[in-house]
């Protein structure tokens, strides 16, 4: 047997990285190989504060980040200039940060990995918005998360109404004019051509609605994430297939397209 995949977790005391730690601890061919965070904690594998010293000291095959954009952008590069491949589930990164990070890939060559979603569902979802975007010429997303959520919009709205946009070609939404506003902001933001209403409210952890309309009807798609074991899998294998891709590939539908399989 392969020796176990070893993996640095940045931003292990957090929601996301806890379920992380506890999932390639129960991978069979993983081991956590340290947690990263802001403050110092007491575990059974080793703690760092900083990346650096947690790549020099244990020399990982990748690292997984669920932090914060600007965090996971710089930490992204310092793996990849580490030789390590990051695995990135933070969401909020800017176009920039993310071209930055695909260039350092590719001058290093180095495999690293983004994705906005890492559910299975969400994936899906996404790719039947793109189905129906060239035929239903309005459509709106809702996207709700719990309250502790600090972006908004989510990056899976962003990353659907990029999707549709791509399928319209380029050509935005049609979207019903409002004459009279009595309250600023209600239609909610507009990214890609696509209007998105981002509800944060404690109870909820991931979920979204891609609301189609067209005359006399509307097509609704919606995804729930109901606990955060619903991006695991995902995590996973990009985990196990991180090293191996050319550069930075953004997004799961890749990895299952290639693969033919669910995760
Ligand atoms: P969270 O609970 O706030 O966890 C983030 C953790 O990262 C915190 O412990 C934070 O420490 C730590 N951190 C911040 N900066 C750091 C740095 N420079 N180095 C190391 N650790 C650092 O947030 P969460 O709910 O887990 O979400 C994390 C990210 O994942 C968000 O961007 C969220 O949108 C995204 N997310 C993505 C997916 C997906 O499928 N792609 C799914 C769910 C969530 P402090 O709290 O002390 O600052």
């Amino acid at each position: 047997m392969p020796p176990p995949l070893r993996v640095i977790v940045i931003g292990a005391a957090g929601r996301m990285g806890q379920t992380v730690v506890d999932a390639v601890a129960n991978a069979p061919d993983m081991e956590v190989a340290a947690g990263v965070d802001v403050v110092e904690r007491a575990a059974p594998f080793p703690w760092f504060t900083q990346v650096d010293a947690a790549f020099a000291q244990t020399r990982p095959d990748a690292a997984v980040d669920f932090t914060t954009a600007d965090a996971a952008a710089a930490n992204a590069l310092a793996a990849i200039a580490a030789g390590v491949s990051p695995v990135i589930g933070t969401t909020g990164m800017t176009a920039a940060q993310v071209e930055a990070v695909r260039a350092a890939a590719a001058a290093a060559r180095v495999g690293a990995f983004v994705a906005p979603n890492f559910a299975l569902g969400a994936v899906l979802m996404m790719q039947m918005a793109r189905l129906a975007a060239p035929h239903l010429h309005h459509v709106e997303i809702i996207e709700l998360h719990h309250d502790q959520k600090i972006d908004a919009p989510s990056g899976t709205a962003a990353r659907t109404a990029d999707l549709i946009a791509q399928a319209r070609g380029g050509r935005p939404a049609v979207d019903a004019p409002t004459e009279r506003f009595t309250l600023e902001g209600v239609r909610g933001g507009v990214t890609g051509g696509v209007r998105v209403h981002s509800v944060r409210l404690p109870g909820f952890v991931a979920h979204q609605e891609v609301i189609f309309g067209g005359p006399g009807q509307t097509l609704t798609i919606r995804h729930d994430s109901t606990s955060r074991e619903s991006f695991m899998p995902g995590v996973l294998l990009a985990v196990r297939r991180v090293r191996a891709l050319p550069g930075l590939v953004v997004g799961l539908e890749h990895l299952l397209v290639e693969d033919g399989v669910a995760p």
